[in-house]
C-alpha cells in the first residue's frame, strides 16, 4: 500500500514526491523525489575525476541545469566568496566533490594544508548552502574516514570505532568532520544532506602522474610504457599480496545520481563493488588489456601498506543502488580513454 501526497517545497526550485512509503518494514521502503530535471545543481570540483564523472552522468539523465566552478573562478576556501556565489545563484542542490586531495608522501608533507583546506572547503560548502536555504546537499568524502584496524569488509557503522591510519589521518579527520555537520544538519533541521564514501575509484580523467597517481592507473601507464618499450619488465611495488577494492568512476556517478533522486534514509553510505582482488590479480588483468607481453618483477623489499581493505555496501544494495562496470571491462574503458587522450595527458599530468 502506498500514501502519496505530491507538495512543493520552497517555490518553483525543487518539486518532489513527499511521504511515497510503501506501508511495509521492506528496506527498500524511502522516500523518493520526482527531480525536475531544470533543477539548478551546483557540483563543487566539476573538474575533477569525481566531479566531471557526476557531470556526465546527469547530463546523461536529462539534467539541464548544472553548474561549476573552477578553483581560479571561485575558491572554495574563502567563506564569503561561497556565501555570495549562493545568493547570486541560488542553487537547488550542491554535490561536493572539491578537495584538496594526495596520497601519502603529499599528506605526510602537508599536514596542516590537508586538514584546514579540506575543512575550508566543505565547512563552507555545508554551512553556505545550510545559511542558504538549500534543501539538499551531496557530501563526498573516501574510506580513509574508517579506523585503520577495523573489520573488513568496512562497514558505516565503524566510523570512530578506534584510530585512522596515521598516513592520512589529516585528510580523513576534515572528511569526518564533514560527514558529522551534515549528520547533524540532517538530525536537527530534518534537510536531506547525506554523506557517500567511495572506495578506490578509476576511469576518466584519472591521474596518470607516477609520482602522485593511484595504483591503478599507475600500473596502467607502466604497462603501456613497458609494451612500447620492447615489452620491458615491469617491476611493481611489495609482495602482491595485498588485497584491494575498485570501483569504475562512472559507476559512482550513478550512485550520486541516485542520492540525488531518492532522500536515502539513513546519513552515511559506502560506494563500492564489494569485491576485492589482489594486487597481482590487479597486475595480471592490466597487463592482458594493455597486451604487454613482458614479465612483471615484484620489488619485495618494497612495502605492501594494508594487507586488506573492503567496503561493505550492501545498505546501498538494499535500498537499490549497485555498481554495474566489472573490473576488466572497466579497465578496458579506462585504457581506450588514456590510449585516445595521451597528449593531453602527457601535457597536463605525464
Ligand atoms: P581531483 O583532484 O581530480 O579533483 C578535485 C577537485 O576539487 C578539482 O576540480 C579542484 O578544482 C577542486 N578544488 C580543490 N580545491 C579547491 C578550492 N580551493 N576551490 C575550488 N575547488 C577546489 O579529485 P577527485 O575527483 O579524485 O576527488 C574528489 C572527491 O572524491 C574527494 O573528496 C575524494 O576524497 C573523493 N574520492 C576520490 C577517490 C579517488 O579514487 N579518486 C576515491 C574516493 C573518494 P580545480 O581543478 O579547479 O582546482
Amino acid at each position: 500500500m502506498y500514501f502519496c501526497k505530491v507538495s512543493v517545497l520552497f517555490t518553483d526550485r525543487f518539486t518532489y514526491i513527499d511521504d511515497c512509503i510503501e506501508a511495509s518494514n521492506n528496506p527498500k521502503d524511502y522516500k523518493f523525489y520526482k527531480m525536475n530535471k531544470a533543477l539548478k545543481i551546483y557540483i563543487a570540483g566539476h573538474k575533477g575525476m569525481v566531479g566531471s564523472a557526476i557531470w556526465r552522468a546527469l547530463e546523461k539523465k536529462g539534467y539541464t541545469n548544472l553548474m561549476g566552478k573552477t578553483s581560479k573562478e571561485l575558491d572554495l576556501k574563502k567563506q564569503q566568496a561561497v556565501l555570495d556565489f549562493f545568493k547570486d545563484e541560488k542553487p537547488a542542490v550542491v554535490i561536493d566533490a572539491a578537495a584538496k586531495v594526495g596520497g601519502i608522501l603529499a599528506n605526510s608533507s602537508f599536514p596542516y594544508q590537508f586538514l584546514m583546506e579540506n575543512m575550508q572547503i566543505q565547512n563552507n560548502l555545508i554551512d553556505g548552502a545550510f545559511q542558504s536555504g538549500i534543501e539538499k546537499f551531496i557530501f563526498l568524502g573516501s574510506s580513509c574516514i574508517y579506523p585503520k584496524l577495523a573489520p573488513q569488509p568496512l562497514k558505516e557503522a565503524y566510523l570512530l570505532t578506534d584510530s585512522l591510519e596515521p598516513t592520512n589521518e589529516w585528510y580523513a579527520v576534515a572528511k569526518i568532520t564533514g560527514v558529522k555537520a551534515c549528520q547533524a544538519i540532517r538530525k536537527q533541521f530534518e534537510k536531506d544532506y547525506v554523506s557517500l564514501m567511495p572506495t578506490n575509484l578509476y576511469g576518466y580523467f584519472d591521474n596518470f602522474d607516477l609520482k602522485s597517481s593511484h595504483v591503478l592507473p599507475a600500473m596502467l601507464r607502466k604497462f603501456h610504457e613497458a609494451k612500447n618499450n620492447g615489452n620491458a619488465n615491469v617491476t611493481l611495488w611489495g609482495s602482491g599480496t595485498p588485497m584491494r577494492e575498485f570501483l569504475f568512476v562512472d559507476d559512482m556517478a550513478e550512485a550520486v545520481v541516485f542520492a540525488l533522486e531518492n532522500k536515502l534514509p539513513e546519513y552515511l553510505y559506502n560506494l563500492g563493488s564489494g569485491k576485492d582482488i589482489t594486487i597481482k590479480e590487479l597486475a595480471e588483468l592490466i597487463q592482458k588489456v594493455t597486451g604487454h607481453k613482458g614479465t612483471i618483477v615484484w620489488d619485495s623489499e618494497k612495502p605492501d601498506g594494508t594487507p586488506r581493505k573492503l567496503m561493505d555496501v550492501s545498505k546501498m544494495k538494499d535500498i537499490g543502488w549497485e555498481y554495474s562496470t566489472e573490473l576488466e571491462k572497466g579497465i578496458e574503458k579506462t585504457y581506450n580513454w588514456f590510449l585516445e587522450n595521451i597528449e593531453s595527458i602527457k601535457e597536463t599530468k605525464m
